[in-house]
């Protein structure tokens, strides 16, 4: 007798994909009283949280606490996830009715960032919230924090928020940075030290994935970026000679205990993050030994409580800027987990999105232990160009981890996903991503990043 074969059934399968009913997103505001003070933020009138046990990180049995996030993209969804995974409840504030994390949470407010009722409800839900992107307004979270533990704070991000309060920062940390300068006026424009040429012109404020941004090679191409950027303010920054980069990724508690990731070699296209490899030796131990401690004397200075990336650059050796800057200069932070530790999820005893929750619920930290040299391919909206991707072939190499947001429409360059590939050696693991890169359309990339200087210990 002879059985039908069982249809496979492959994840992010766009032109089928609909989201049943029965889960839509909830969506509803509450009818809580809010007000705008003298100064123009925002109060939040919020009912007391109902009776818990006070201490902090208790979950389960009847006292299910709730964790809130402000933003619902694919790091929300993976933030809910995790802490669903330690019994917590989870609430996202995002105005998107489909958006990543609002599908899997127990509770999505679908209202503006500073809609003051959205926050309201949200601070009536939630035992503590976080954020999982920068640009979430300030006025947002200083409202929330006046009624809810608020992790990171206010201030931490809206240094994270604005290249130069970033830059200052660096420089008060004794963190070296690529050179730059203001440009906020005329005056400032025409002031430009001619070695900044040639220099890449950023927007302080918004940034991202490479946007906002134009490469310039003399004062007169400058003049002609900050029109095209309409004057908002801008650095520009002096374009160095990039070896690599990396980037780390820590926890700090309440407490001010720190652990962190080990570092992450970031390979970008674009603008955009494509591939990041995390094994032994992936940078000189040298480097990556400066880059923890920069990050941790970053997060210190902040008094930051929460999951922080710093991103830096590795400078050509030999070249004079790596000479005048010490090889290694710090570019910017996110105040929240980011796309290059993604491999945490596969590779590590603990993931950056479990680490978010312990900071948020007070819980404590642990040192997390990298188990598999891991390498993660960001899977953008591209390759799904000519339909579904071959996950099913992805899928039969060994060591590979597919995760997808539930994003119901690919367009090129958007985040759809990541593929964590693990390995018991290092190159096994590269020699199963190359294969999985190859399936999916994505270019080859040399393993370690070859321009780096030899990994010897100074
Ligand atoms: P975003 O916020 O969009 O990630 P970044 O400042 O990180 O912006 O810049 C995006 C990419 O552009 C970096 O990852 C790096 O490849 C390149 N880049 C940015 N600044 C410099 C610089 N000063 N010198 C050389 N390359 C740079
Ligand atoms: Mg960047």
């Amino acid at each position: 007798m002879s059985t039908a074969p069982v249809p496979v059934l492959l994840p992010g399968n766009l032109p089928n994909a609909q989201w049943p009913d029965h889960l839509a997103p909830i969506a509803h505001v509450g009818d809580h009283q809010v007000s705008t003070n003298s100064e123009g933020g925002i109060s939040l009138h919020t009912p007391p949280a109902p009776q818990r046990e006070s201490r902090p990180g208790t979950m389960g049995g009847e006292h299910q606490m709730t964790l809130g996030v402000m933003g619902g993209g694919q790091l929300g969804r993976m933030f809910a996830h995790a802490a669903q995974r330690m019994g917590y409840f989870t609430a996202v504030l995002d105005p998107d009715a489909s958006s990543p994390a609002g599908h899997v949470s127990h509770s999505h407010v679908q209202t503006d960032y500073l809609d003051e009722a959205g926050l309201a409800l949200l601070t009536a839900q939630c035992d503590a919230i976080t954020t999982e992107f920068e640009n979430v307004p300030a006025p947002a979270l200083e409202a929330l924090a006046k009624v809810r533990p608020v992790a990171p704070s206010a201030d931490a991000v809206a240094i994270a928020q604005d290249r130069a309060l970033e830059k200052a920062h660096f420089g008060r940390c004794g963190v070296p940075c690529a050179p730059y300068a203001l440009i906020e006026t005329v005056a400032q424009l025409r002031a430009v030290d001619t070695s900044l040429f040639p220099g890449i012109v950023k927007t302080t404020r918004m940034g991202y994935d490479g946007k906002g941004q134009a490469s310039v090679d003399s004062p007169t191409a400058l003049t002609l970026a900050w029109e095209h950027l309409h004057y908002v303010p801008c650095v520009l920054e002096k374009k160095l000679p990039l070896a690599a980069e990396c980037s780390v990724i820590l926890a700090r508690g309440r407490d001010g205990q720190v652990v962190n990731f080990p570092v992450q070699l970031n390979l970008h296209r674009d603008g955009i993050l494509a591939v990041t490899q995390v094994f032994e030796g992936n940078i000189p131990s040298v480097l990556a030994q400066r880059a923890v401690a920069a990050a941790k004397s970053i997060a210190n200075d902040l008094n930051y409580v929460g999951v922080l990336c710093v991103e830096f650059f590795v400078l050509q050796e030999g070249s004079p800027d790596a000479l005048a800057l010490g090889g290694l200069v710090v570019n910017e932070i996110a105040p929240r987990p980011h796309n290059s530790g993604h491999y945490s999820m596969d590779a590590c005893d603990s993931s950056q999105f479990d680490l978010q929750v312990r900071t948020l619920a007070g819980l404590p930290l642990t040192q997390p232990r990298q188990h598999s040299p891991a390498i993660m391919l960001n899977l953008l909206g591209d390759l799904w160009a000519k339909g579904t991707p071959a996950w099913d072939a992805v899928l039969a190499l060994p060591g590979t981890h597919l995760h997808l947001y539930g994003k119901l429409k690919a367009s090129p360059g958007r985040k759809m996903g990541h593929l964590n590939i693990t390995g018991t050696t290092i190159e096994a693991t590269q020699a199963t991503a190359l294969q999985a890169a190859q399936l999916l359309g994505i270019a080859p990339w040399v393993l370690g990043g070859g321009n780096l200087p030899p990994a010897t210990p100074a």
